[in-house]
């Protein structure tokens, strides 16, 4: 062999060497964490599936958690990749999964209400690796969740699992009454084509709270849910008793002149209100919802209105009266007709009172919580699109929940993260 042979063998050898311990070292850190990706999602029979890939074998252990009702996965040692597509059902709402403290990914199942949940571990099979399976469905009442209940089954295929219920009813949702106006024989003002004030604003309210039902953190109830007449004072004493946060009612405005068009919200004259602390909510819930419907209506006034309305005289629950447009305006009584109008103001309208919320959560809310225990504070070299990689969350959530129109961060701000 001669020098310069021996030279390039020992520097082939080692490459090879310097390969291995590459590969050695590229090995561990696939080691270090369990890929979770997916979820594919199915449902039959009121049972929801969903399927998550693993790259190997998960150790996790998951719980319950009441108002609003949530399944919370933990995974340990594990990182997510992908996105998780899922638009909702009647099972789950969304599913949310952000990064803990010591590389735990937690996912988070909005349900609707409290189910029965299954967690099982399959092998690979065809087509399929290891895989995280979270079955759903409706509670068994001859088996209710009971504290700390470990399951074993004789298949190695179901570890035993442990089922934690915590009472976490201190967090609760921010109620939001929404109040369709008219109803019954009273069926306010008619449009030129015939159409109802009652039932275009039944429609959009029954919009609007189904909107509202899809947040986290947020509970709608509908003062009228069918064609029925409610007396005005009843109207508010029943967001009273059902201790709403927020009271919206929903009506249509008319004009002898078919010309005036246009979307405007109420709040009491000052000399209606009884409670002064109550029109100054009142005055900036309405506010943030005004802001929220500009680009989706077209103002008929660019400020609130005020007027003695009887429906809005509560002393304790913040109120507004939304006049969504004129119905005696043919071109506003087109759009009001409208499922896919209706569903655009109403999520406007969802839109404005989540902000409101957001930027003062009642203490004891869940979104009081939410937001006073994920934060995060800029750093050096942070980007917004990094921080929301960082906590799975998306960009566009890290801007509504900071109500932030740009991506613009400065170091040292304070961002609340949603999850
Ligand atoms: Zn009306």
């Amino acid at each position: 062999m001669k020098t310069h042979a021996l030279k390039t063998f020992l520097l082939s050898h080692n490459l090879f060497f310097l390969l291995k311990l590459f590969l050695i070292v590229l090995s561990q850190s696939a080691n270090a964490l369990t890929v979770v990706s997916g979820a594919r999602v199915t449902t039959k029979h009121n049972i929801m599936k969903a399927v998550f890939d693993v790259s190997k074998p998960v150790q996790y252990n998951y719980f319950q958690l009441h108002n609003p009702p949530r399944l919370v996965i933990d995974v340990y040692h594990a990182t997510f990749k992908n996105k998780v597509r899922f638009q909702g059902n009647n099972i789950v709402k969304k599913i949310r999964i952000g990064k803990q403290a010591n590389n735990t990914l937690r996912l988070v199942f909005d349900l609707t209400q409290q189910k029965s949940v299954k967690l099982f571990k399959l092998k690979p099979k065809g087509k399929y690796e290891h895989r995280l399976l979270v079955k759903i469905s409706k509670l068994d009442k001859k088996y209710p969740i009971k504290k700390h209940i470990t399951k074993t089954t004789k298949t190695q295929k179901i570890k035993s699992i442990l089922v934690k219920e915590i009472n976490n009813s201190k967090f609760r949702d921010i109620i939001i009454a929404i109040d369709a106006g008219h109803g019954g024989n009273d069926t306010g003002a008619i449009g030129p084509s015939g159409s109802t004030e009652k039932d275009i604003s039944l429609s959009i309210a029954k919009k609007l709270a189904a909107s509202i039902n899809k947040e986290v953190g947020m509970k709608a109830i509908l003062i009228r849910k069918n064609d029925t007449l409610i007396p005005l004072a009843r109207r508010f004493l029943m967001a009273e008793k059902a201790k709403a946060d927020l009271f919206v009612s929903i009506h249509t405005n008319a004009n002898k002149n078919s010309q005036v068009n246009g979307l405007s919200i109420y709040v009491l004259r000052n000399r209606s209100a009884r409670s002064k602390s109550n029109l100054y909510a009142s005055v900036k819930s309405a506010n943030s919802v005004l802001f929220a419907v500009k680009k989706t209506a077209k103002l008929h006034k660019k400020n609130l209105m005020r007027a003695g309305f009887m429906v809005l005289k509560s002393r304790k629950v913040p109120s507004m009266l939304i006049e969504t447009a004129y119905i005696s305006n043919p071109s506003d009584e087109k759009k009001l007709k409208n499922k896919e109008q209706q569903q655009k103001l109403a999520n406007a309208i969802k839109h404005g009172i989540k902000s409101y919320f957001y930027q003062t959560p009642p203490t004891g809310s869940w979104i009081a919580q939410q937001l006073s225990t994920k934060k995060h504070k800029v750093k050096r070299g942070d980007t917004l699109s990094s921080i929301a990689q960082t906590y799975h969350v998306s960009l566009r959530a890290i801007k509504r929940l900071n109500n932030k129109r740009s991506s613009r961060i400065y170091v040292g701000e304070v961002l609340a993260l949603p999850l």
